[in-house]
């Protein structure tokens, strides 16, 4: 069977030569990795090094909650040595759920997580980990231990890297909470389009200690972005709006602003004038930025927005 992957891999490839795609399909002794996420890929990357070749599977601004495998895809999975996916329901689309449950070789780096350190939204676990940047580095052991299994001789190498990427994530961390903390605690309510930000609401708004700090963060859309609103998802943020005095809601950078609009359209005719950020926050993409840069510029934006 390995030997027909192998073929594929060689000549079965429908890509154009020399696209990216074509280069990692070619064997060349690395370890050929496929992502779900850019937020995944990211940190595979440098923890992998040289020794690795990677490729995202859902890219750009395109939606992870509800992707589904379109032509070519399949050989992605066949030539992959490993597939990292986020799981914990994220990546729900049927046709790559069942890829990803039907794959020997595919990790799901959210199942690697404490389950006490996850939350709950509505009774699903919330998928969005990647928002946390102490609760994401605690996923590189898995990937470690993955690569290591794959590629024996790199052990050495990937432990390095991790260490270095885990001082780099923490130190990272310690910054953005002490910025974030910065904000008067009664200015950081959050309001964007879907349920992305317990998370780093927990991580970065929350007055340390402070057990009711869900209260800080509200979304019409639920755990995916799917826009099916009901008239009681549009009362309870307006009803947080005004409870907590928010004068800005921010749109997500891959999620249509209309539910937002909605909300903001019904304020005014209550004749409360709420403003949608023109700077937007990334929830499940993160645009040209690494995954670092990405929670950065979410810190940023509020920042300069609530100071
Ligand atoms: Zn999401």
């Amino acid at each position: 069977m390995r030997w027909m992957v192998v073929l594929l891999c060689l000549f079965g490839c429908s890509s154009a030569p020399e696209s990216p795609l074509h280069r990692w399909m070619q064997a060349n002794g690395k370890v050929k990795i496929l992502s779900t996420t850019a937020m995944i890929d990211d940190l595979v990357g440098q923890v992998g090094g040289e020794r690795v070749d990677r490729l995202v599977l859902i890219t750009g601004e395109m939606d992870p909650h509800s992707y589904e495998m379109v032509k070519g895809d399949e050989e992605k999975f066949s030539c992959a040595s490993l597939i990292f996916f986020n799981g914990l329901g994220l990546e729900h689309g049927a046709s790559l759920r069942a890829q990803l449950q039907n794959h020997p070789d595919a990790i799901a780096l959210g199942n690697t997580l404490p389950m006490c350190d996850l939350l709950q939204v509505d009774g699903q676990i919330d998928p969005h980990v990647w928002m946390d940047v102490s609760l994401w580095a605690q996923t590189i052991p898995a990937i470690v231990d993955q690569l290591s299994k794959k590629d024996p001789k790199g052990v050495d190498q990937y432990q390095k890297n991790a260490a270095a990427l885990k001082v780099k994530m923490l130190a990272k961390q310690t910054e953005l909470v002490a910025k974030m903390q910065q904000i008067p605690p009664e200015k950081r309510y959050l309001v964007t389009s879907h349920d992305a930000y317990d998370y780093f609401c927990r991580s970065y708004l929350a007055v340390p200690g402070e057990k009711d700090w869900q209260q800080r963060f509200s979304a019409p859309e639920g755990l995916a972005p799917d826009a099916q609103l009901s008239a009681a998802d549009i009362q309870k943020v307006i009803d947080h709006l005004f409870k907590y005095k928010i004068q800005v809601v921010f749109p997500e950078s891959n999620v249509n602003k209309d539910s937002l609009k909605k909300i903001v359209n019904a304020c005014k005719e209550k004749g409360q004038i709420i403003e949608i950020s023109k700077a937007p926050l990334y929830g499940d993409a993160m645009g040209k930025n690494t995954y670092l840069e990405m929670i950065e510029h979410n810190v940023e934006v509020l920042y300069n927005a609530w100071k």
